[in-house]
């Protein structure tokens, strides 16, 4: 079928889309708190009036291989440990401050269990693949894959509801009366529930495969959380369908607020035993910097606990940059998922656009040579989660002339994937903004394992996110301009 223009509506059609759309927001919580706010009055989140088309064959193929990538890389922490301690180690000596802290908190938690093992060998993982589409060919390209601390599968879940609500309530449609689009074209994404669904599923096998109701989720969240909604809807449903409740520390918190006896963690005032450390913190350096010593020790003090983690520090560092950088070859992927089939390989394969190293390998000499004579093909990644750590195109050159080259070996250098553009309308702080918008998938995934006897215990594809970002920059689109959440139309 061929695919529909967005919708056109008329001044005053516009102006009630609006309010429609902003009392929705406000009334089922796909809100965020204002920079810097200081009482409890909450904003609607940035988000398209629209959904954004996405070819199906895209979104199914990013939908197929996220079973294969939750296995990927937890295989890395389970299988090939010590190539990835190896790889974290020499990592570590380019990016001492961060990535050398968290694989020292790593060793030290090691060194400090007894017979030098951690105590809890259950780890869970809610990762986030991310995506865009290349445009000539439609096919999804991976943006980069996250193990730590995803998020927006909360105000996900809200978008699709709200361009449900305005589909259905005929807000899309010229003679306000039908739908613009057909319910399946414009799915909406569970991954509130299926995110929470996968803290349950950690604590049921903390619990030895018993639902228990009186062990709780410990959320690790940063100091004044301007999305703290998007967690908190995880938080609802955990509690509504699964009868286990969450507490919220800061890690500047975790001393007073915790403790621990015979390795289990429990909250000070309750007593109540944590049965998962989910982090919404603690991926970036930020994170450390006001209080480091506290922050970092409190990093530890979780890790030596009983407590499951989401994630545990070696599945964190599995998710570096350059560790995805060395997963894109073939051999590799062959190697970690030993008993892929022959279509998942292709499909896993198709993925990946070049990414290269920056050191002395034979590769690396070709793309320090690539970095300096096309750099308006390629994104510079630090190992760094967040966001607006990048550089780009025309810029890397003199940025990596700004730094000694024995430095450039922390760094990636991936190609540009170009997605297209499309004339949605982003709504922020109550006003409409006409300008191309690009977009980026984001699937999630759930896995719950056990290093000790090898077994993965469950593993869920869990959603998806789509965000959107104006495409006009002085990167050609690709610097971080403010993002908003957007969803799928599927054409
Ligand atoms: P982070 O872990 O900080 O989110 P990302 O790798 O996701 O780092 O990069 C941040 C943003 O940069 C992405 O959301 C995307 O908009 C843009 N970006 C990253 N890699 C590419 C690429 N290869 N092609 C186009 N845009 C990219
Ligand atoms: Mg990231
Ligand atoms: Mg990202």
């Amino acid at each position: 079928m061929s695919r529909k223009e967005f919708p056109v509506l008329s001044v005053q059609q516009t102006s009630e889309l609006r309010e429609a759309l902003l009392q929705w927001g406000l009334a089922n919580g796909l809100v965020m708190y204002p920079p810097n706010f200081d009482d409890f009055s909450a904003n609607n989140a940035p988000i398209t009036l629209f959904p954004t088309p996405l070819p199906k064959s895209s979104f199914k193929t990013a939908q197929d291989v996220q079973q294969l990538f939750n296995e990927l890389y937890i295989n890395l922490v389970i299988h090939q440990k010590e190539w990835l301690v190896d790889t974290l180690e020499s990592l570590s000596n380019f990016d001492a401050d961060f990535t050398g802290k968290l694989f020292e908190v790593y060793k030290k938690a090691v060194a400090e269990s007894p017979n030098n093992k951690l105590v809890q060998p259950i780890s869970v993982g809610l990762f986030r693949s991310d995506y865009m589409v290349h445009e000539s060919t439609n096919e999804i390209k991976q943006i980069e894959f996250n193990t730590v601390s995803v998020s927006f599968g909360g105000l996900s879940t809200k978008v699709g509801e709200l361009h449900n609500y305005l589909n259905q309530a005929g807000y899309y449609d010229k003679s306000y009366s039908y739908k613009y689009y057909d319910d399946e074209e414009i799915p909406v994404s569970n991954s509130i529930n299926e995110l929470a669904d996968g803290l349950a599923d950690a604590n049921f096998y903390y619990n030895d495969e018993t639902k228990n109701t009186k062990t709780v989720v410990l959320a690790v969240v940063q100091p004044g959380e301007r999305n703290c909604f998007d967690q908190r809807h995880i938080e609802y449903s955990l509690l509504k369908n699964h009868g286990i409740k969450t507490y919220r520390v800061t890690l500047e918190d975790v001393e007073s607020r915790t403790t621990v006896n015979n390795n289990k963690l429990y909250i000070r005032s309750t007593m109540d035993e944590v049965s998962v450390v989910y982090y919404r913190s603690g991926y970036s350096p930020s994170d450390y910097e006001v209080n480091p010593e506290k922050t970092w020790a409190a990093r530890l003090f979780l890790e030596k606990s009983q407590a499951v983690k989401c994630p545990s520090v070696l599945t964190q560092l599995a998710g570096a940059k350059k560790i995805q950088q060395i997963l894109t070859k073939e051999d590799k992927i062959k190697k970690f998922l030993p008993d892929i089939s022959d279509s998942d390989l292709k499909n896993i394969l198709s993925t990946f656009v070049a990414i290269y190293p920056l050191d002395n390998s034979e590769e690396g000499k070709l793309a320090k040579k690539l970095a300096f004579e096309q750099p308006e093909k390629f994104v510079l990644k630090p190992q760094r989660e967040g966001g607006g750590n990048n550089i780009y195109k025309e810029n890397i050159p003199g940025f990596l002339n700004s730094i000694s080259e024995e430095e450039w070996g922390a760094y990636i250098l991936m190609e540009i994937i170009n997605p297209p553009k499309h004339s949605n309308k982003i709504i922020r702080n109550h006003e409409i903004y006409n300008e191309d918008i690009i977009s980026e998938l984001g699937v999630f995934g759930t896995i719950v394992y056990n290093e000790d006897s090898g077994k993965v215990l469950t593993n869920k594809t869990s959603g998806w996110l789509l965000r959107s970002k104006f495409s006009s920059s002085n990167e050609g689109g690709v610097a971080a301009g403010f993002g908003c959440v957007d969803n799928v139309y599927l054409y």
